[in-house]
């Protein structure tokens, strides 16, 4: 799927939906990270009812509720989003409908709530529906005792988006990072809409310093993931972000910084994703050149 259609469905043919299989993976008993179009789904249940991190698009609805079926015929009652991006909150209509409450930090609320716009893409997304909008916001953090686990739910400033939440299952040791981590890629950084490369590095520190050898990670993007991988990935930003630092210190303009190809020896293992390299580089200048105004 082009990165264009990461904001938005509606560039989406609906035979490409049709073709899409939820796959299911078990990060711990009790919870699941689903697969299927845009970002990655976490999902805990037991025995109170389904608490569910992100909805995808809304055309997936019916296929993600089968596939919750197969472990649990308890509802969806909590439905928590990692931030306002169309390929993570997209099912929340169908899902309000069926009875569940919509959570997101407060600044995920604000964007749903009023047309965007991303320049990155020049993409204008207009605001959510009345039903797909979070009924519950917080600013800080926001803790669930359910499913016999302690759900925490706390903000990453400024990291993907101004609005990003992650989802900390304390016992079962998964934590969900939304698109703060895409696994194994250059992640999108929303600058348009209060996103840096610092506050990636951030949050990436914060659920690093959360994990061990055993916790599973699950990215907004890309395959499950744990401490290791997180830790490469942490890395990676902060060396382009160091060689982004030195090339705007000598006066380089975004384009010839673009071509000074700063990522070039870090292209082989990350440029496979979502982002070419020229433009998460551009990204990165935009987000450092933003924050030094
Ligand atoms: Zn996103």
């Amino acid at each position: 799927m082009s990165v264009l259609n990461f904001l938005a469905p509606g560039a989406i043919p609906q035979e490409e939906f049709d073709a899409i299989k939820i796959e299911i993976h078990e990060a711990a008993p009790g919870v699941l990270m689903l697969v299927g179009q845009g970002g990655n789904i976490g999902i805990s249940y037991g025995e109170d009812s389904v608490f569910m991190v992100d909805t995808q698009f809304g055309q997936l609805t019916e296929k993600i509720l089968a596939a919750i079926r197969t472990r649990t015929d308890k509802p969806v009652q909590v439905v928590l989003n990692t931030h306002w991006h169309g390929d993570h909150v997209g099912g929340n209509g169908n899902f309000s409908a069926r009875g569940a409450l919509i959570v997101a930090h407060e600044r995920a609320h604000a964007r749903l709530s009023i047309d965007q716009f991303v320049g990155a893409f020049g993409q204008k997304i207009p605001a959510a529906p009345e039903e797909a909008l979070p009924v519950i916001t917080f600013k800080e953090n926001i803790s669930f005792n359910w499913n016999r686990d302690i759900i925490e739910v706390f903000h990453a400033p400024e990291a993907h988006t101004d609005g990003d939440a992650i989802v900390h299952f304390h016992k079962a040791n998964v934590i969900h990072m939304g698109d703060t981590y895409f696994n194994g890629m250059y992640p999108f950084i929303d600058v348009d809409t209060g996103g840096s490369v610092d506050g990636m590095i951030a949050v990436a520190d914060a659920v690093l310093a959360r994990c061990d050898k055993n916790t599973k990670v699950i990215p907004g993007h890309g395959p499950l993931s744990n401490q290791s991988e997180l830790q490469a990935y942490r890395e990676m930003m902060a060396t382009v972000r160091g060689a982004v630092t030195r090339l705007i210190g000598v006066g380089r303009s975004r384009e010839e910084f673009i071509a000074a190809k700063p990522t070039a020896a870090l292209d082989a293992v990350w440029d496979g994703g979502v982002l070419d390299p020229d433009t998460y580089v551009g990204h990165i200048y935009d987000s450092l050149t933003k924050t030094s105004e």
